[in-house]
C-alpha cells in the first residue's frame, strides 16, 4: 500500500463502504498489462502498477509476488501468455506482507502447492492475513486471506531453484519483514559473460499511521521502526543496481519505461541512476518526517 488512505481524505465515503473496496478501486493496481519480458528467465506478469514477476528455471518457476486476492487469475493468465505453467510455479516470494502484495497468495499456493518464503517479522504477518500487522488497528491496511509459511527467511538467506539464486535483504519498516530480492541476470543481446544486476525493492513509503518517535499517548508503531527505516536506506543504498524494479510499477516508473520497450528491449530498464535517485528522494522524506516529530 502506498501513499495516503483514502479514508482520510473521505471519511464520508468511510461511512458507506469499506476501505478494501475503496483500495481496490485504485484502476492501476486491477488494469491487466500484458506480459512482458525484462531478462533471460525473468518476467512482469503483474497489473498496470501492482507488480508480480516471475523468474524460470528448468526445475520450475519462482512468482514474486501474489497482489490482491482478486489478483490471482489476471497473474495466471500472464503467466500462460508468456506459455508457462501456473502449475509450475514452485516458490511463491514477497517484497511485503500488506494485502496488495500478498492478499492472492492464499490461493496461488492452493492452486499451484508452491513453497511459501516469507521474511522474519511478516510471517507471522502473512499467516494471519494481515492481522498482526503493527498497522492493523488504524484500518489502512485491511486483512487479507491468511496464507501458511513453508519457510521463514532471514536477512541474506538465498532461494534457489533450477540453477537460479536470489538473495533476500531485510529492508523493514514499511513492514517488520519487507523484502529487496536482488538476482543477476543475463539481458538479451548483450555478450554471453556479462551480468547485470537486479533489485526488486519491497517497499519504503509511510504515511501518518507511521509513528517513529515515542511519545506519551502515542508509541511508535513498533519498537526500532526508526531505526529499521534507516538501516534500510542505508542498505539500499548499498546494493548493485543495474535493473531497478520494485514492488508497484510506480517505484521504478514502469509507465515511461514501457513505451520504449517495444523499440529498445529489456534495456530501458536498466536504471542505475533512477535507482539512487528513488533511494534518496524517499531517505529525504523519512528524514523531513522524523524533524517533524512523526
Ligand atoms: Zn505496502
Amino acid at each position: 500500500m502506498i501513499g495516503l488512505p483514502m479514508r482520510r481524505l473521505f471519511p464520508l465515503f468511510a461511512l458507506f463502504f469499506s476501505l478494501p473496496a475503496l483500495a481496490e478501486t485504485n484502476p492501476a493496481w486491477t488494469t491487466p498489462l500484458p506480459p512482458f519480458q525484462i531478462a533471460d528467465h525473468l518476467y512482469y506478469v503483474g497489473s498496470e502498477d501492482l507488480a508480480a514477476y516471475l523468474v524460470t528455471t528448468p526445475a520450475g518457476n519462482i512468482l514474486i509476488n501474489a497482489n490482491l486476492d482478486t489478483s490471482p487469475p489476471q497473474i495466471r493468465a500472464s503467466i500462460e501468455t508468456l506459455g508457462f505453467q501456473w502449475a509450475d510455479t514452485k516458490i511463491l516470494l514477497n517484497g511485503q506482507a500488506h494485502y496488495d502484495h500478498m492478499g492472492g497468495a492464499a490461493e496461488i499456493l492452493r492452486e499451484t502447492h508452491a513453497k511459501n518464503m516469507v521474511m522474519e517479522g511478516d510471517a507471522d504477518v502473512v499467516e494471519s492475513g494481515g492481522r498482526t500487522d503493527f498497522l492493523a488497528a488504524s484500518g489502512s491496511v485491511p486483512p487479507y486471506p491468511p496464507a501458511r509459511v513453508d519457510r521463514v527467511l532471514h536477512d541474506g538467506d538465498t532461494v534457489e531453484l533450477g540453477g537460479i539464486t536470489l538473495t533476500a535483504h531485510k529492508t523493514a519498516g514499511h513492514t517488520r519483514g519487507c523484502t529487496t530480492w536482488i538476482l543477476p541476470v543475463h539481458l538479451p543481446g548483450e555478450p554471453a559473460d556479462r551480468v547485470r544486476n537486479v533489485v526488486i525493492v519491497g517497499g519504503v513509503s509511510f504515511w501518518s499511521d507511521f509513528h517513529f518517535i515515542d511519545r506519551p499517548g502515542q508509541p511508535t508503531s513498533y519498537p526500532g521502526i526508526a531505526q529499521d527505516f534507516a538501516n534500510t536506506f542505508r542498505v539500499l543504498r548499498s546494493l548493485p543496481c543495474d535493473i531497478f524494479l520494485g514492488a508497484h510499477g510506480g517505484y521504478f516508473r514502469l509507465k515511461t519505461k514501457l513505451p520504449r520497450l517495444a523499440r529498445s528491449g529489456p534495456q530501458v530498464f536498466l536504471d542505475a541512476a533512477g535507482y539512487q535517485a528513488f533511494v534518496t528522494r524517499n531517505e529525504a522524506d523519512f528524514e523531513a518526517a522524523l524533524k517533524k516529530g512523526q
